[in-house]
């Protein structure tokens, strides 16, 4: 059997609280009590899960393993790159129960965007644990903290408060999310508590260099294949401050493409000296429909600009569904970035 070692991380040192200091949280204390009298539980994140949506969703099912439950976790659909996070084969692609006792949201906004969303709407009683500007509060319990970095780092300060212990595994799970969702560190929004986690991971042992390999500087090769014709296709808009390109389904088919495959192909954009929003757009599989994705560097909030399609997001990382021709499409996204610029 595995054994797994408890970290021994002060929550509480990392988060600047001393313990005479915490006050009682009724929506953790709330949320607590809902766990404990549960008995079927199951979790849930958004499609085309990313790191910190797979890291979040493990962190909390150790968790609630830690509580003494056996939930499930739903997420269908991932990239093989995250295979290498702890408990990862106890994701299942199709759940037991029609009906739950208790559906816990990770790392989504809004019910459209959640995976497994029927299963959620069933369930007796619902958590929406998250971190977008975006969330619509879909659930009984709403715990969103909108200028947290990750939903990782929003567990952080669950755990402390339900005095869970920080394991190897659980410890792994998080800062993967925060790795992702911070771009390695690098984004805004990350906060002193995001490096004291980082560096007490590492002072209790974790390979926190291997995690960064794994997460940010390995691709599949679907993925590479793709990223080339990205940088081909790049077009320089607006004086050189938008950038725009694209892969539609033939693209995909032809880098024999998985789910996940088209991770992190909007950044490439970004990095142009000069340009302030990167656009790229994927064709999704029904016909005449992309999925849009956005990243600034400074100024603009790409979030507001999606929210107009009915999407939403971060101000600096955000994305949205529009309809249409790959030129429609094109034009739509450029014309409202071009207004607010
Ligand atoms: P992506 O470009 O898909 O990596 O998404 C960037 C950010 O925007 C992530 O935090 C997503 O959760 C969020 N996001 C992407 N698409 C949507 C959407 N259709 N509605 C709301 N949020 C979205
Ligand atoms: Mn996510
Ligand atoms: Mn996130």
């Amino acid at each position: 059997m595995k054994i797994i070692k408890p970290l021994d991380i002060n929550l509480n040192k990392i988060l600047g609280i001393k313990e005479e200091d915490v006050e009682e949280n009724k929506t953790l204390t709330e949320m607590l009590n809902k766990i404990k009298s549960a008995e079927k539980i199951a979790l849930f994140t958004h499609e085309s899960p990313d790191g910190d949506a797979i890291g979040s969703t493990i962190a909390m099912y150790l968790t609630l393993k830690q509580i003494g439950k056996e939930p499930e976790m739903y997420i269908p659909e991932y990239s093989r790159l995250f295979a290498f996070l702890p408990s990862s084969d106890k994701i299942k692609k199709s759940l037991s129960e029609d009906v739950y006792d208790l559906a816990i949201s990770l790392d989504c906004s809004d019910l459209k965007r959640l995976e497994g969303k029927e299963y959620f709407e069933n369930a007796n009683e619902t958590i929406v644990i998250d971190h977008h500007g975006t969330n619509t509060m879909f659930g009984d319990i709403n715990y969103v903290d909108q200028v947290a970095p990750a939903c990782a780092q929003v567990l952080i300060s669950i755990l402390q408060y339900f005095k869970i212990e920080i394991t190897k595994d659980i410890g792994t799970c998080l800062l993967s999310g925060i790795m992702t969702d911070t771009g390695g560190f690098q984004y805004q929004g990350v906060t002193p508590e995001t490096f004291e986690f980082a560096a007490e991971l590492l002072r209790k042992g974790i390979d926190v260099p291997d995690i960064a390999t794994k997460i940010l500087q390995t691709r599949t090769k679907p993925n590479f294949e793709l990223s080339k014709k990205v940088v081909d296709r790049i077009e320089l808009l607006a004086n050189g401050r938008i950038a725009f390109s694209y892969i539609n389904s033939k693209d995909e088919e032809e880098a024999k493409a998985e789910p996940g495959d088209h991770e992190g192909l909007v950044d490439i954009g970004r990095s142009i000296e000069g340009v302030e929003v990167s656009i790229f757009i994927r064709q999704k599989d029904e016909e005449n429909s992309y999925k849009v994705s956005m990243r600034s560097t400074n100024e603009i909030n790409v979030s507001d600009i999606c929210y107009l399609f009915g999407g939403g997001g971060h101000p600096r990382a955000a994305g949205c569904l529009i309809k249409g021709t790959l030129e429609q499409v094109k034009n739509k996204i450029i014309a409202e970035t071009e207004k607010a610029l």
